[in-house]
């Protein structure tokens, strides 16, 4: 028995020690992880530069408090400023704090600017924001919801893809929009950049703010740095966290100068966001992404993915229905149901994928799989969809 929250159905599998894009259980059997702990593990595992900046920080000072100045922090908001859209940074442990901060820094510019009744955001269905319960009211899914009272007020929802359902639901209330440029959890759907560059310039006709949650699929996860840039806007605060710290407990809201400013002390907080450790591994992180050529590599392996994933399809079109995502926030619609299927992909071929919304298998390796390892992981995708119709032939 567990002495822990039965909120996980939990596989008895644990893992001892990492390597690259493979995981090594406590018998020794290596298991090839395109799930990477939910797209957290950017550079893989075991990286020796990770390894060595942890060590490092590990042997300075762990942990101040935000009322001190943290040098790592600072550097490392300044690297996000110089290669982002943001002016100012706010660190935090996850991402759910990371929209909590956007969701705050959104409605304090509007009171700043003496529009006190202007709190009201506009989300999407099938987004995924996190589980607080501010997280939850922007998501506005009723199975997530349920049971936890009535839902925080002030938010609004709509399905994506239609500008003028967006439209529609503005109101002299609304302050922002909140998007994920490609839904993750709700099953790797990457919104067109025409739907994006919509969005933006609705959000500048109406004066209000448009808020990315790119804690999935920024960090270079489709190749670029942050998924905005695929479609040449920006947007006034983003949410980031997953690769940021690629295994430490860190994330980010960035934003402009002119939205940050409403931030003042006493608006926001946290204990440990950003402390000496965290930022460190951040700091890490960045050393790697920003290296020449990696986001290219990223771009290039994802198109490899879907490429075979293409191939994957044209033999096994009666599993795979569906190629969707972009980069390696990639995700693949099944035929039968998602779950049984990434069961059946880890215990009998010892691979890891993670199931999404819509019944989607996300792919989403370490960032620095090679095209090989890709190549590994669709011909075990193909052993496991042969070993269905096998038994079906046989049953
Ligand atoms: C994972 C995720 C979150 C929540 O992040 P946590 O670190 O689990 O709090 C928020 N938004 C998106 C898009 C996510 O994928």
């Amino acid at each position: 028995m567990s002495a822990l929250f039965g909120t996980y159905a939990r596989s008895p599998l644990a893992f001892e020690r990492g390597e690259g894009v493979r995981l090594f259980s406590q018998d020794g059997t290596p298991f090839l992880d395109f799930h990477s702990g939910i797209a957290v593990n950017a550079l893989g595992h075991s990286d020796p530069h990770m390894v060595e900046a942890l060590k490092q920080a590990a042997e300075r000072v762990w942990h101040t408090s935000n009322v001190f100045t943290i040098p790592e922090q600072e550097r490392l908001a300044q690297r996000l400023v110089e290669t982002t859209f943001a002016d100012a940074v706010f660190f935090t442990n996850s991402g759910t704090e990371a929209i909590e901060c956007a969701i705050k820094t959104a409605r304090r510019h509007f009171f700043d600017k003496g529009e006190k009744d202007r709190f009201e955001i506009i989300g999407f269905t099938g987004s995924f924001h996190g589980r607080s319960t501010g997280a939850l009211a922007a998501m506005g899914n009723a199975a997530y919801l349920e049971g936890f009272g009535l839902p925080l007020p002030g938010f609004r929802h709509v399905a994506p893809g239609r500008i003028e359902l967006v439209e529609a639901a503005i109101t002299p209330q609304t302050c922002a929009i909140i998007i994920e440029p490609v839904q993750g959890e709700g099953g790797c759907t990457a919104m067109p950049v025409e739907y994006m560059r919509a969005l933006r310039a609705l959000c500048d006709r109406h004066g209000i703010l448009l808020i990315l949650d790119e804690v999935q699929c920024g960090y270079g996860r489709t190749g670029r740095f942050f998924a905005y840039e695929w479609s040449g806007i920006t947007p006034d605060i983003m949410a980031v966290a997953k690769g940021i710290g690629a295994g430490f407990p860190l994330g980010a809201c960035l934003a402009t100068a002119a939205v940050a400013k409403s931030m003042v002390p006493g608006t926001h907080g946290s204990t440990y966001g950003g402390n000496p450790l965290a930022s460190s591994v951040g700091n890490a992180v960045l050393d790697r992404m920003l290296a020449p050529g990696f986001f290219a590599h990223v771009e290039r392996v994802g198109a490899h993915l879907h490429w075979k994933l293409q191939q994957l399809q044209q033999r096994y079109a009666h599993h795979l229905l569906e190629i969707r995502g972009r980069g390696l926030l990639t995700g693949i619609k099944i035929a039968t149901p998602v779950r049984d299927f990434s069961v059946r992909l880890r215990d009998t071929h010892h691979m890891l994928a993670q199931p999404a919304g819509d019944n989607v298998l996300r792919l989403i390796p370490p960032l620095v799989i090679t095209e090989g390892e890709i190549d590994e992981g669709v011909e075990t995708l193909a052993a496991a969809f042969e070993a269905m119709d096998r038994e079906k032939a046989s049953a």
